[in-house]
């Protein structure tokens, strides 16, 4: 709307300063040419005039050639005492059409108007910009404070309901409270009931905490207002506090209600723990979080929701009674619990008849929610670049190492020697693999590039795994070894392609020691105090509780799990080595090699427990 008025303005303006200038300097467009009266009474007794027009002052006159000419006179004189001075014989006239016009016509006005109206247009113009930019400006400074949330009404379309998550039986179990109150306050305030406040979803990135919210709200019919918790903070140091004031005062007018803040870790960490300035907006940021909270009416009936993959690092004052003190927490989907997800996800899709989303379950473990539903849609988009009508297990199949590993890479061409490297390279982590008795089964060896790996050996577990032992992490150690050992052995020297294998051992082998006390010499303590602090964007981790003697020693028992771990790849290796040779050739051939056709060269795997 002032768009267009504006633009009705600037148009109106720029017609009004045309118009101007013809009527000042253009005239009537065609020249006509100015002549005498005593011209034109010769003209008129010589009966050479067509037409005359009288507009104001000036006589205009058409001839009968087509010229047209101008005559000027007195203001005083009409045209019939011109020609009654000038003895016209009236019998002359009768053929002449005489026409008086209006001299107030468009240009007349525009010129003697305009030189008064364009200062004033202009001026009001200019102070209309003015005014409105001042205005523009107020406002902007007065949204800044104004929380971003996102109201998702009762009539929310396409509304989530619990049916639409799936598994995660005890959170929806627990947060069925949370509807029923929404529902149905007088239930619980008839008893004396305190009502909850805040709910604190916690859970790993994808596991259904934002859908879990919504469905919350859907099923209890209320609005669902919604931010993020960094929307809180951003350019304008202040503005977060305003924002939370503002969030809340618009949920108590739209309660009863969630107020979901997603996320809440880039606000709700642990205050005191920083360096630097922002880190101070952030904590009025909490602070107003915390005083909204304990200030709320307890029959206001508004729910605050919030949202954390990150507990370890929140404020204790936010987990305190009276303000998040429910906790719900999101697990990584089991196995029966991926096949729940799959089967809500493959729903709109269609599934070939031999897909058995048990099978896709079991070949996925630690997958999240957000990740099946990831899976299911490249494996959708697979068939349809395929042209096919309906998806099969082959492109699930292929989705599921695409979800983990990243894009196959074909296109990168392997030199024979490169390829040579990386078979046996595969080959030897996949001999280790095999045959320690406690790792899982190898799935599949193969040496395309995918991501940023030049092959890979992929295992999976037979079951949903928790808990692993000492025996299980050294196992793994040797496994990741198990490629930079065989190159050595093949061929003397070891390549670039052990880089990431060296640095997830030494990884490992570190946690071992400092997080789960699995080294001897060093016993049952943990190393290093996981303190949170941001300095400069960056999350500096460790902060050392312990001497340089300690961390000495720490890189020695390092030094010995690798070691170890290199010995038993190595000693599989030479033991093995007929087998590592075959499974070369077929890779070298082949490329990849399926479980099967593994499994057919070095025989089944026997697991011990
Ligand atoms: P989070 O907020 O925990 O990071 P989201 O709630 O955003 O995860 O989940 C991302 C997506 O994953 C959802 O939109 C949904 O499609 C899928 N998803 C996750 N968990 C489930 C579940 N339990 N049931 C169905 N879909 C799920
Ligand atoms: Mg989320
Ligand atoms: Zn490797």
């Amino acid at each position: 709307m002032k768009n267009l008025i504006k633009n009705f303005l600037i148009f109106f303006t720029v017609f009004l300063l045309i118009a101007a200038l013809f009527s000042l300097f253009g005239g009537n467009g065609q020249k006509n040419e100015q002549v005498g009266v005593e011209t034109l009474i010769s003209q008129i007794n010589s009966q050479a005039v067509a037409k005359i027009i009288i507009v104001g002052n000036e006589i205009r006159a058409t001839l009968k050639d087509g010229k047209s000419e101008v005559v000027k006179k007195e203001a005083g004189d009409t045209f019939s005492q011109i020609v009654k001075n000038y003895n016209v014989d009236p019998n002359k006239l009768s053929g002449l059409l005489v026409e008086v016009q209006d001299n107030q016509g468009l240009d007349y006005w525009l010129a003697t108007i305009l030189p008064f109206l364009i200062p004033f247009l202009l001026i009001s113009v200019f102070i209309y910009f003015m005014m409105r930019s001042v205005q523009g400006a107020n406002s902007k400074a007065m949204m800044f404070g104004q929380s971003q949330a996102r109201e998702t009404g009762r009539e929310f379309k396409g509304k989530v309901t619990f049916k639409d998550v799936a598994g995660a039986k005890e959170a929806k179990e627990e947060l069925s409270e949370v509807v029923e109150f929404l529902r149905n306050p007088q239930k619980f305030s008839e008893l004396g009931a305190r009502t909850p406040r805040g709910v604190l979803l916690l859970g790993s990135p994808g596991t259904g905490k934002t859908l879990l919210a919504r469905a919350v709200a859907g099923e209890a019919g209320v609005p669902f207002f919604s931010i993020s918790g960094s929307e809180f903070v951003e350019m304008f140091v202040g503005v977060g506090a305003s924002r939370v004031r503002d969030l809340f005062r618009k949920a108590k007018k739209g309660a009863p209600c969630i107020i979901f803040i997603d996320e809440i870790d880039a606000v709700g960490r642990r205050r005191g723990a920083g360096l630097g300035g922002s880190h101070d907006e952030r904590e009025q940021t909490l602070n107003q979080i915390l005083v909204e909270m304990d200030g709320f009416d307890p029959n206001a009936n508004v729910i605050v929701i919030a949202a954390t993959n990150r507990p370890d690092v929140l404020d204790p004052a936010l987990l305190r009674p009276g303000r998040f003190d429910r906790r719900v927490i999101l697990d990584e989907p089991d196995l029966a619990d991926r096949e729940a997800i799959l089967k809500v996800h493959s729903k709109k899709k269609p599934l070939g008849k031999e897909v058995s989303l048990k099978r896709v379950a079991e070949r996925t473990p630690g997958f999240t929610g957000a990740d099946l539903a990831n899976l299911l849609n490249e494996a959708a988009i697979l068939a349809a670049m395929k042209n096919k009508k309906i998806i099969d297990l082959e492109e699930i199949f292929s989705s599921i190492e695409k979800v983990m590993l990243g894009p196959e890479r074909k296109s990168r061409i392997l030199s024979d020697k490169e390829k040579k490297i990386t078979a046996y390279h595969e080959a030897g982590h996949a001999i280790v693999a095999h045959f320690l008795p406690r790792s899982d089964p190898v799935q599949k060896v193969s040496i395309i590039a995918r991501g940023q790996a030049g092959g890979y050996t992929l295992k999976i577990p037979l079951e949903d795994k928790h808990m692993y032992s000492k025996t299980e992490y050294v196992e793994e150690i040797a496994i990741l070894l198990a490629g930079y050992v065989t190159e050595q052995e093949i061929f003397g020297e070891v390549t670039t392609g052990a880089t990431s294998d060296l640095r997830r051992a030494t990884g490992l082998a570190r946690k071992l020691i400092t997080d789960f006390g699995m080294s001897e010499s060093l016993g049952p303590r943990t190393f290093g105090e996981k303190d949170e602090m941001i300095f400069l964007g960056r999350e500096i981790h460790e902060q050392r509780d312990y001497s340089e003697k300690v961390a000495e020693q720490i890189d020695k028992e390092i030094s010995n799990f690798i070691d170890k771990a290199v010995h038993q790849a190595k000693g599989l290796i030479k033991i093995k080595h007929e087998f590592l040779e075959k499974v070369v050739a077929e890779l070298i051939a082949k490329e990849t090699l399926e479980k099967e056709e593994f499994e057919k060269i070095v025989g089944e795997k026997k697991k011990e427990e």
